[in-house]
């Protein structure tokens, strides 16, 4: 007998399940079952692939036992079963960077932590919500030796060799005192009828009936076992698809939606897709885990391909089940194979279509969907070609002239008569950009822009170029309008002293100083050529790492209607260009959201003119 300390996070977690308050303790079954399923999904893979394991005699099954005098509760498999090591790595530790993050948000505060563990599937260690003893008996297939693994929680477990007639693993909870319903028939029978019903193997329970004064164990098959992804749509309630949703992703949510498809024809398969209603815990991850299982004909292959869905669809839960592969198919040949991209290409095409019509039907929960997982959609700009269109359907926006979000289809609907172009401006803060200076023009004229203010889009947003061929327009750019040449050829003649000037004393921030049309109220506005990238993008690249690049000057415009330029040239006061020059770069640089280089600087300036206009 050897005794291990658990890892740290493990006895957190531990002590969070035995002080919870979390009322909805039945799912401690659902994990003890779906690990039980995973298990035999995994032999039987070995099976298929592994020679070792080719000839293996076994019936796939798991039991449950009610012993009401011991008050335990058995789950046992005849799957893999685990090894000693595996019994540590697994049962000792936190290996997924899901459940991590989970234990370090925890609080400390029993209701609140208790709300966590309702959102987040714990798994394994869930039992000890109504156990104060478990012991896991185990035997990895193809091995001599089980083992006994026994802990009462606290911070150490106990390992020993043990005996155990065939594979798998037997997980015994001798539960608490106040647990004894998990002890009676009906409430078990009930558990797996809601969320074990359809994992693909029998579940038996053995009970004990008395036949002619004397007890008799009887055993009996609890569920049907029916992979419920192959039964016809109209066989499955609203609450089925929702429990079966529990019970493969670990979610205690309802779906938000889900996507049932059987697809005949030259290729054969079946997917039942869900989108959740609350973001993964590793959704941001590089390491994130992949949410849909592959089954050839009704037989898991793996759980563990990212390659399924693409990477900007990596919330999506569920099932891939194809006829026409292979079953042996192994996993590193299943990176390339031709028929699981068609499967992903259609499959990408059915959740983008189903999206779009829950946008167009039921607004209210596709801003919901929108809100939770529209960050993650818009890396499909960068990656989706093939259905960049259904794509850019599903994006919304805010706006300079509507409170709530709009898409593209309503921007164009809305445009003005002899607008061409798609606007945007892009930045930190979508109230900022709404007071940008660089807006007067359009908002004078009537016309849309769109306010980009999410941390990808100064990567992404550039990259639309175009919505059903209306091209998009950073309003930011110098190319953005069409300007009045003739009012700004005579300006620049009026202003052309000072333009000079104000060139020669900028010259180490800005590229040049130009006359525009394009203000109403503001007296300058700092725009980029349009081949720089512009200050949002300089802003991204740079958190990207990319320190090297090579400072990228704006260019300044100045609105020749203003009273400040008007002046300046009325009382020739060219001295002053100085100080207008200076104080004018550092106030189009905030109210545009940059920082300015020398705010001392800055501040010296304005209260010495603050003084003389005292
Ligand atoms: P999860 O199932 O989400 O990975 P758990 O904490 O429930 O997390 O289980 C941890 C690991 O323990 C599993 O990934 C699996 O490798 C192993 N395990 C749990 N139950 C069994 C079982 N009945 N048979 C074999 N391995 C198991």
């Amino acid at each position: 007998m050897s005794k291990y300390e658990y890892q740290t996070e493990v006895s957190q977690l531990l002590d969070l399940m035995i002080h919870s308050l979390y009322s909805n303790k039945e799912i401690f079954l659902r994990e003890l079952i779906s690990n039980a399923s995973d298990a035999l999904d995994k032999l039987n893979y070995l099976t298929l692939t592994d020679d070792k394991f080719k000839n293996l005699q076994y019936e796939p099954r798991i039991d449950i036992k009610i012993n009401k005098e011991k008050k335990t509760l058995t789950v046992a498999d005849t799957g893999i079963g685990m090894s000693e090591a595996d019994l540590k790595k697994n049962l000792g530790t936190i290996a997924k960077s899901g459940t991590k993050s989970f234990v370090e948000k925890l609080s400390g505060d029993a209701k609140k932590d208790s709300a966590l563990i309702g959102q987040f599937g714990v798994g394994f260690y869930s039992a000890f919500m109504v156990a104060d003893k478990i012991e896991v008996l185990t035997k990895k297939a193809g091995t001599k030796t089980a083992h006994l693994w026994v802990s009462s929680g606290g911070s150490e477990y106990e390992i020993k060799e043990a005996q155990k007639e065939g594979h798998g693993t037997e997980i015994t909870l001798h539960l608490r005192e106040g647990e004894e319903e998990f002890l009676e028939e009906y409430r078990i029978r009930a558990i797996v009828e809601k969320y074990s019903n359809h994992i693909p193997f029998p579940i038996y329970l053995e009970k004990e009936e008395e036949k002619e004064g004397k007890k008799e164990k009887v055993v009996e098959q609890i569920n049907k076992a029916s992979a419920l992804w192959r039964l016809p749509k109209n066989q499955i309630s609203e609450e089925e698809y929702k429990d079966f949703y529990k019970t493969i992703s670990h979610d205690n949510e309802d779906p938000l939606l889900w996507i049932h498809t059987k697809a005949e024809g030259t290729l054969e398969y079946t997917t039942l897709f869900y989108i959740p209603q609350s973001a993964p815990f590793d959704l941001y991850r590089v390491d994130y885990q992949s949410g849909i299982k592959l089954y050839v004909k009704r037989v898991f292959i793996t759980d563990d391909d990212k390659e399924l869905l693409p990477t900007y669809l990596r919330f999506v839960r569920g099932i891939v089940d194809v006829e026409d592969l292979p079953l042996n198919v192994s996993r590193e040949i299943l990176q390339q194979n031709v028929i699981l991209s068609k499967v992903k290409k259609a499959s990408t095409k059915k959740i983008l279509t189903e999206l779009k019509k829950l946008k167009e039907n039921d607004f209210e929960k596709y801003l919901k969907f929108w809100n939770t997982f529209g960050k993650v959609l818009k890396e499909g700009i960068m990656s989706e070609f093939e259905h960049k269109d259904l794509l850019l359907d599903l994006l919304l926006f805010k706006s300079n002239k509507r409170d709530e979000l709009v898409d593209f289809e309503t921007y164009v609907k809305d445009m003005a008569e002899d607008q061409k172009e798609i606007y945007y401006i892009i930045g930190e803060d979508a109230d900022m950009l709404k007071a940008s200076p660089l807006l007067e023009s359009f908002n004078d004229k009537g016309l849309e822009v769109l306010l980009m203010d999410d941390e990808v889009d100064a990567i992404v947003i550039p990259n639309i170029h175009a919505y059903k061929e209306k091209p998009l327009k950073a309003v930011n750019s110098t190319d953005v309008e069409e300007a009045d040449e003739e009012k700004v050829k005579e300006a620049a003649e009026k202003y052309a002293e000072i333009l000079v000037k104000m060139k020669e004393i900028l010259k180490d921030d800005v590229k040049d100083v130009k006359v525009t049309t394009r203000l109403k109220q503001s007296p300058a506005v700092l725009v980029y050529d349009k081949e720089d990238p512009d200050f949002a993008m300089q802003q991204m690249l740079k958190q990207m790492g990319q320190t090297e690049l090579p400072p990228v000057k704006p260019i300044m415009e100045i609105n020749p209607d203003h009273e400040i330029f008007k002046k300046l040239l009325e009382q020739k006061a060219t001295t002053k260009v100085d100080t207008v020059a200076h104080v004018l770069l550092d106030l189009a640089k905030l109210s545009e959201g940059m920082k300015i280089d020398d705010p001392v600087d800055f501040s010296k300036r304005i209260y010495d003119m603050l003084e003389k206009s005292i």
